[in-house]
């Protein structure tokens, strides 16, 4: 394990020079204190827990200090947000610092976010508020517990500095850890300015850095679209299937590597509802919970655009078309194994859509439903969730055919239940859980913040003394308005 001064830069993106990003020294945050710190992210760097304690861990991510070897860069990037082009976009409060590589020869970038102004910060401050960084770190680490494919977060740190947004509010600093920052809005940046030099530089660095196989591809560019895509539409099945609200599904905040990525007023569901919109200021519900799907596919439209230079358009028009059957059958496995079916029959997409209808039409906590429908025998589980339903005998139906579905599985109550709660997770992270850690740190106690974090790093583990964080939310906090502003 090493100490901080041990950890090893090798900052390929750096390198590809000014075009792509410009040096920026982070500014630090006056009176910093570590709020949060994620023992499974430290691990990632090979970083020894006890660093920790030392004066230098909170220095080094507020700003204060640098390691010699890093390189802290603001990189540009454009982008759609709200189905508008923004030509110019950008980092305008994170600093890529540079990318360490493990022992085992894993690279991980460093960023950290709300280290003051940059080129790209327009008309903002460059800083980050303690209530959005600690969302960021949350999300982040019980994402990835979820087996969710996620940046993820290694600490927060707040401060004395003040921050304006509708209130005055704590600046801090969230040090996020991803393979990469690239986005599907850097190569739009150099499409539409017409560089197209540095759009196949780009291209090129991405292919050799993350996905060295595709370098041997005939068609490597159009290989590496097909396995973005992918990606894509796996991971937007597994927000879907675990009832994951992004909230801001602009192309700067999709990741190439095709992992949640950028968090802003996030949401995961509490009663089912398809239609739910968890962004305040999201008037059209554009992002809704519903039109992830065809939002991710109009993102990846967004990004074919940038590989006609490259790529003949019918080719990229071809595997677009693969997007919707590989979310299905992605999607559809994922809720299988939700209802605890190892083998796949012709009407379990039937089956899983009726009780999703039904879940919505009562208002039906999305989370819980799964996780107690996992508990034995099946058929007093399903008596005991049918209290929750208005139409009993759409209920009952659905709840015959799931039984008599279960039993054709022929696994004990024991192996069923051991099989479905290992994919159906008895903690999730509800944003009023969120919300009372929130107001805890404001007012500088960190205790439930860590705590809600290490209870949300094992979700699908029974926790002795923990039920408060699993129980249905209250009235209140399933109507807290999160907006964009962070
Ligand atoms: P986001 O909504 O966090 O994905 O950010 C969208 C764009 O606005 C990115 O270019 C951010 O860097 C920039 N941005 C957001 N907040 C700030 C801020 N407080 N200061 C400067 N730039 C910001
Ligand atoms: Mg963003």
């Amino acid at each position: 394990m090493k100490t901080l001064t041990e950890l090893h830069f090798d900052n390929r993106f750096a390198r590809l020079g000014d075009a792509f990003s410009t040096a920026v020294e982070p500014q630090p945050l006056a009176d910093p204190r570590l709020v949060v710190v994620s023992e499974a992210a430290l691990a990632l760097l090979d970083l020894n827990p006890a660093e920790v304690e030392q004066p230098l861990f909170t220095e080094l991510f507020s700003g204060h200090k640098i390691w010699s070897t890093a390189e802290p860069r603001a990189m540009v990037y454009s982008g759609h947000q709200f189905g508008s082009y923004n030509p110019q976009l950008g980092d305008g409060r994170g600093l890529l610092l540079g990318e360490v590589v493990n022992a085992a020869g894993e690279r991980w970038d460093l960023h950290l976010k709300g280290a003051g102004k940059t080129p790209y910060s327009r008309m903002g401050d460059g800083r980050a508020v303690l209530r959005s960084s600690i969302r960021e770190f949350l999300a982040s680490e019980h994402l990835h517990a979820l087996g969710i494919p996620s940046s993820r977060a290694l600490c927060v740190t707040s401060s004395a500095t003040p921050v304006y947004r509708e209130r005055q509010e704590r600046g801090a600093m969230l040090l996020r850890l991803a393979p990469s920052h690239v986005r599907f809005g850097h190569f739009e940046f150099f499409y539409y300015t017409r560089q197209h030099a540095e759009l196949k530089q780009l291209f090129d660095h991405v292919i050799a850095a993350h996905f060295p196989a595709l370098g041997e591809h005939p068609q490597p560019y159009l290989a590496l679209f097909r396995e973005v895509l992918e990606r894509t539409a796996a991971l937007v099945a597994r927000w879907q299937a675990y009832g994951f609200c992004h909230g801001v599904m602009n192309t700067d905040n999709m990741s190439i590597l095709g992992i949640t990525f950028d968090f802003g007023p996030y949401a995961f569901l509490d009663d089912f509802d398809a239609r739910f919109v968890c962004n305040h200021s999201d008037d059209g519900g554009r992002y809704s919970f519903e039109n992830q799907v065809p939002i991710a596919h109009w993102n990846l439209a967004a990004l074919a655009q940038t590989l006609t230079p490259f790529v003949e358009v019918q080719r990229l028009r071809e595997t677009m078309e693969l997007f919707l059957p590989l979310y299905e059958a992605e999607w559809l496995d994922l809720m299988r194994r939700r209802l605890g079916f190892t083998q796949a029959e012709a009407e379990d997409d039937r089956l899983t859509r009726r009780l999703l209808q039904l879940m919505q039409d009562s208002t039906v906590d999305y989370t819980r439903f799964f996780r107690e429908l996992g508990d034995r025998p099946a058929a007093q589980a399903v008596q005991r969730l049918r209290e929750d339903f208005i139409d009993l005998a759409g209920f009952d139906a659905w709840a015959a055919d799931y039984c008599a579905r279960s039993a054709r599985e022929n696994a004990t109550p024991d192996s069923r239940q051991a099989r479905m709660h290992a994919v159906n997770p008895k903690y999730i992270l509800r944003n009023y859980l969120a919300q009372q850690a929130i107001e805890a740190a404001e007012q500088g106690d960190y205790g439930p913040v860590r705590e809600l974090h290490a209870v949300l790093s094992r979700p699908f583990d029974e926790q002795p003394g923990m039920q408060r964080y699993a129980e249905r939310p209250p009235e209140w906090g399933k109507h807290l308005e999160i907006s964009c502003s962070s």
